[in-house]
């Protein structure tokens, strides 16, 4: 590994933390591009690395979902952080421009019309960097905090210094497949080349998740996350 680009990447990391993050990882996008490419197009092909960046949600907002459903706190934090998210990638971003590499911050939240698809794979690129593992959930597991963060992605042709990804620690458990009221999680274990609607029925959970709004006000749902054992103390 090149010195200068081991301390480049330490330094990045360093300011990535001083923004309020509770993670930051690099991934090597390279091995993947042509799963990338399949996915994507070729929108994201002189983007080689990722940088990602978890945020954490509080976790007794996460517990509190599965004794209560669906709540007004989670609503508003899930909102927050995707806001802090958007502003740490904004800030990652000028962070990378300044020294002259081209970077694309992905918004936290997705933004395609029909709200199922996001531009980019924060999971995939979190799980790349070595931060977790993709559980049967989809969600982004991580030994210490379970599901309960949240993600951003920013793609840059910065070389760095990039983690190894996490092998899954999900097992045999099936306390998220049991939990969700939509029956949308289908049991899978997480693979880069596998279509995510083998592992997840999107559309049902997105069906759920509107008629929340309609039965407690908020339009959120969570209880796949509340119930995964990982990062409960
Ligand atoms: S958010 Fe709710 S509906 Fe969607 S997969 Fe998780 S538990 Fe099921
Ligand atoms: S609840 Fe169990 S199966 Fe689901 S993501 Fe967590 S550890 Fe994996």
């Amino acid at each position: 590994m090149n010195d200068n680009i081991k301390a480049m990447s330490e330094e990045l990391k360093e300011f990535v933390l001083s923004t309020g993050a509770g993670k930051v990882g690099f991934a090597d996008l390279r091995p993947y591009s042509e799963n990338i490419r399949k996915t994507y197009g070729s929108v994201w092909d002189n983007y080689p690395f990722a940088v990602s960046v978890a945020f954490n949600m509080p976790s007794a907002i996460i517990r509190e979902l599965a004794l209560k459903g669906p709540t007004d706190s989670y609503a508003r934090f899930y909102d927050a952080a995707n806001i802090a998210l958007d502003i740490i990638a904004m800030r990652t971003t000028d962070w990378l421009e300044e020294r002259g590499f081209s970077a694309f911050p992905i918004p936290a939240s997705k933004v395609s019309k029909d709200g199922l698809y996001g531009i980019f794979s924060h999971r995939a690129a979190a799980h790349l960097a070595g931060l977790g593992w993709i559980g049967k959930s989809c969600s982004l597991i991580t030994p210490d905090r379970g599901p309960m963060q949240r993600l951003v992605t920013v793609l840059s042709d910065a070389p760095l210094q990039c983690g190894v990804p996490m092998e899954s620690k999900c097992g045999d458990c099936t306390c998220c497949f049991k939990a969700c009221p939509a029956h949308a999680i289908k049991g899978q274990k997480w693979q880069m080349d596998q279509n995510v609607n083998e592992r997840v029925d999107r559309e049902a959970c997105r069906m759920f998740i509107k008629n929340n709004a309609e039965t407690y006000g908020v339009n959120v749902c969570g209880l796949c996350l509340s119930a995964c054992p990982w990062g409960k103390c």
